[in-house]
């Protein structure tokens, strides 16, 4: 679900609106703790379900092939996890190791663990990531395209 947000940059007081995504792996109904990453380029979200387990996960795969293979973002971060799930032993998805490799392929970088609640994001006008979002103030993009439709 997009959200918009407002934020400003401290470096060049460029003050700016912009919508944020959460991505989820694992199932986003959950009730169970999630680990939160994101792109402070792109302000993409994921969450991934701590208690996710490798079987769950294959089938939680199978079931959302063409919303992965819609957004490049999701596609290389679950080839990522499938391809450590492949080639370590255990039970649970192997967050630990995984999450210092999550990435963004449109941006070119590196995740970062949290949100844009409590880290810096990237300013638009002067490229520098030391910009402070102002929290989420509405969910209007999804109002948009509800009314749309109808
Ligand atoms: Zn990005
Ligand atoms: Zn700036």
């Amino acid at each position: 679900m997009p959200w918009e947000f407002r934020a400003s940059c401290p470096d060049c007081s460029h003050e700016w609106e912009a919508h944020t995504f959460t991505e989820w792996i694992g199932h986003s109904t959950s009730d169970t703790p999630v680990r939160r990453f994101f792109c402070p380029n792109c302000v993409t979200h994921v969450s991934i379900a701590t208690d996710f387990d490798r079987s769950s996960f294959r089938n939680w795969l199978h079931g959302h092939q063409h919303s992965l293979s819609a957004s490049e973002f999701l596609s290389h971060n679950i080839g990522l996890i499938a391809a450590i799930c492949d080639s370590t032993p255990g039970y649970l998805l192997p967050l630990d190791s995984l999450w210092s490799q999550l990435y963004c392929p449109p941006c070119d970088t590196p995740l970062i663990e949290g949100s844009m609640d409590t880290h810096p994001i990237t300013c638009p006008n002067c490229g520098k990531c030391n910009a402070q979002s102002h929290g989420c103030h509405a969910h209007v993009s999804v109002l948009r395209e509800v009314d749309d439709q109808t």
